[in-house]
C-alpha cells in the first residue's frame, strides 16, 4: 500500500476528482479527512470508503464540513485533524468553482467567489496543514491547477486567472519548502466528468455542441475520468514522486500538447 497509516487531507471530498482521490488514498492505507461545504456528499463518500475497506480492517475517515475559503474554519479543521490523528502527511487542495464570463461581463462578486474558493482557499489548507509537515520535515501537498492556465479556448477568466495563480503558488510553494522535506505539485487536468464542467455546460447556447468540442479538443478524442485524475493525485502524494516537487503534471488527454 502507498499511503499505509498516513493521514491525508482532501478539500473538495465529497464530489468529482477529491471523492475519486480521497476513496483511492484510503484503498491505499491512507486514514483520510474530507472537506467540503456538501455535508451529505461527505458523509456518503465516508460511508463508501468505510465499507470498502472493511475487509481490510476498516478504512477510517473523518468529514469536516466547512467553506474553504474561511480562515478560521481551515484552522479548526487542521486542528481536529491533529487531535484525531496526530500528524498530516499528504494535502490535496480539490475544492473548486468555476463561474464562467470575460473580462467585460465578469462582476466583481463572481471574481472575489472564484479566487476565494480556487486561490485564498488553497492558501489557508496550505497555511494551516504545512505547520505540523515543517516540524516532521515531511509532507506531500498536491494542488489542482486546469489544462486552460496554458491553452483556453476563452470565456471563463477568473477562473483561468485563478487556475494560473494556482500554477505559479504551486512552484514558489516546492522551492520554499523543498529544504523542509516538504513537496509540492500541481494536477493539471483536461475536462474531467465531474459535476463542474456538467454546470458549466449550462452556460452555453448548446451544451451538447461543446461537450463534443470538448471531447475532441483532447487529442485522445475522449473526456477524462476523476480515477484517472485521482491515480497521479496519488503518484504525486506517495514515495514513488520523491525526486518530484514544483511540477505541473497535466492530466488532460494531450489537450496542452497541440
Ligand atoms: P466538483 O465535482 O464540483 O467538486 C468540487 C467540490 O468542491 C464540490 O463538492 C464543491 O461543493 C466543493 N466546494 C466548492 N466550493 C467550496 C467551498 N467554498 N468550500 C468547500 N468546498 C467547496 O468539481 P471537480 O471537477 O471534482 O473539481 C475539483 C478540482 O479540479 C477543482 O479545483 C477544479 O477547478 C479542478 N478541475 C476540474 C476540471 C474538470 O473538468 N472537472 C478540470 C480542471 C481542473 P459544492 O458542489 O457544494 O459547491
Amino acid at each position: 500500500m502507498k499511503l499505509k497509516d498516513q493521514v491525508a487531507i482532501v478539500t473538495g471530498g465529497a464530489s468529482g476528482i477529491g471523492a475519486a482521490s480521497a476513496r483511492l488514498f484510503a484503498a491505499e492505507g491512507a486514514k483520510v479527512a474530507l472537506v467540503d461545504l456538501d455535508g451529505a456528499g461527505l458523509g456518503q463518500v465516508a460511508a463508501d470508503i468505510e465499507a470498502a475497506n472493511e475487509s481490510r480492517g476498516g478504512g477510517q475517515a473523518l468529514t469536516i464540513t466547512a467553506d474553504v475559503s474561511s480562515d478560521q474554519q481551515a484552522r479548526a479543521g487542521v486542528e481536529q485533524v491533529m487531535e484525531k490523528w496526530g500528524r498530516i502527511d499528504v494535502l490535496l487542495t480539490a475544492a473548486g468553482a468555476s463561474t464562467g464570463g470575460t473580462v467585460d461581463t465578469i462582476e466583481e462578486a463572481a471574481w472575489d467567489r472564484t479566487f476565494a474558493i480556487n486561490v485564498k482557499g488553497t492558501y489557508l489548507w496550505i497555511h494551516y496543514a504545512i505547520a505540523p509537515m515543517i516540524a516532521a520535515r515531511s509532507g506531500a501537498i498536491v494542488t489542482i491547477g486546469s489544462q486552460l492556465a496554458q491553452s483556453s479556448p476563452g470565456k471563463n477568466a477568473a477562473y483561468i486567472a485563478s487556475k494560473g495563480a494556482i500554477a505559479s503558488f504551486t512552484k514558489t510553494m516546492a522551492v520554499d519548502h523543498a529544504a523542509q522535506g516538504i513537496r509540492v505539485n500541481a494536477l493539471m487536468p483536461g475536462v474531467i466528468d465531474t459535476p463542474m464542467p456538467a454546470r458549466s455546460l449550462l452556460r452555453y447556447a448548446d451544451p451538447e455542441a461543446m461537450r463534443t468540442f470538448w471531447k475532441h479538443r483532447h487529442p485522445m478524442g475522449r473526456i477524462g475520468q476523476p480515477e484517472e485524475v485521482a491515480k497521479a493525485a496519488l503518484f504525486l502524494a506517495c514515495e514513488d514522486s520523491s525526486f518530484i516537487t514544483g511540477t505541473l503534471l497535466f492530466v488532460d488527454g494531450g489537450w496542452t500538447a497541440q
